[in-house]
């Protein structure tokens, strides 16, 4: 049985564990039932210009308000939801939601003029055959161009199956959204392959920053990464940046965008708006 956290028998629900079938159809039936009564919510994370610290972008993080449960984070469900398929459903609403939230900030405030949207992938998404027609109808439907959204696929999901990863990027990219490596890094995608894909971004993972600011191995393998972001022409995010010692060393790496609870934990839209105003409004 999975694991319980004491409030309920999916709290910590972890795909190598099994889950009873009864906790799985009632998992199933929740999440479910959640789409259905718009339990799901979005927060936002700033992506800072790491020379600037002006927010260029945020990245959308999917939040389910429990009815019983309060809020549960992405690891209490995603991957619940990627086993059982309701990932595609729950994504493409995540998907819609996000870019009509940015509609409405660049409605709402000239400060939101050029801000971009992130919206992560899950593997199953990212195979639906479906998912090109589902990206341009938000887009569409949001009246947001394609240029300001990018997509958030892991190596792993490149890796699985790469002529069909490579036809799908290929496919994104000539709707014109750009598309990211998340927690690169991790995973293990060759190099001579990562040539050939149309990705523009490259986002290093959290566990390359932790130690940056004192561990010189870090150092080393981030300014790798930032030569390998140069040389492929892909820009660079670093992950997780909680201190001002980590940022200041990935920035003298080069290192192009920063995201991390040093300039804003994942917020709800208005936070957003406040901060894109210059007002601080983002609680910790
Ligand atoms: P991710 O895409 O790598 O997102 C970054 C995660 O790191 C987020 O966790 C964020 O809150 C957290 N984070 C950011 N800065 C810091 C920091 O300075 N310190 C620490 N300790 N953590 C930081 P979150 O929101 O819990 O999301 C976890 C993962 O769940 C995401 O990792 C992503 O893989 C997945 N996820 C979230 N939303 C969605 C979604 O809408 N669809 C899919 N398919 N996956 C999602
Ligand atoms: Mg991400
Ligand atoms: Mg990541
Ligand atoms: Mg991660």
């Amino acid at each position: 049985a999975a694991k319980r956290a004491g409030r309920n028998g999916y709290a910590i629900f972890d795909p190598t564990m099994t889950m009873s079938v009864l906790e799985e159809a009632q998992l199933r039936s929740d999440l479910e039932h959640g789409l259905e009564h718009d339990e799901f919510v979005v927060l936002y994370q700033p992506v800072v210009d790491m020379q600037t610290q002006r927010v260029t972008s945020v990245e959308a993080l999917v939040r389910w308000e429990h009815p019983r449960d309060g809020l549960l984070g992405p690891y209490h469900f995603i991957a619940a939801a990627e086993a059982n398929g309701l990932i595609v459903p729950l994504g493409r609403w995540v998907l819609r939601e996000a870019c009509a939230q940015l509609a409405r900030w660049r409605a709402e405030s000239p400060a939101a003029a050029d801000l971009k949207i992130n919206v992560n992938l899950s593997a199953r998404q990212f195979q639906y055959a479906g998912l090109v027609d589902d990206v341009a109808a938000a887009l569409t439907d949001a009246g947001v161009e394609a240029a300001s959204l990018t997509l958030e696929i892991t190596e792993s999901m490149l890796m699985e199956d790469i002529e069909t990863a490579k036809r799908t990027l290929h496919a994104l990219r000539e709707l014109g959204v750009r598309l990211a490596i998340d927690d690169f890094g991790t995973g293990y995608s060759s190099l001579s392959y990562l040539k050939q894909l149309p990705v523009d971004v490259i986002k290093i993972d959290k566990t390359f920053v932790d130690d940056v600011h004192i561990d010189d191995d870090d150092v080393a393998l981030v300014d790798a990464v930032a030569g390998l972001g140069q040389a492929l022409k892909m820009q660079t995010v670093a992950e997780g940046i909680e201190t001002d010692e980590q940022w200041a060393t990935l920035r003298s790496i080069g290192i192009d965008h920063g995201q991390g609870y040093l300039f804003g934990k994942p917020a709800a839209p208005a936070d957003i708006n406040a901060l894109l105003n210059g007002v601080s409004a983002i609680s910790a």
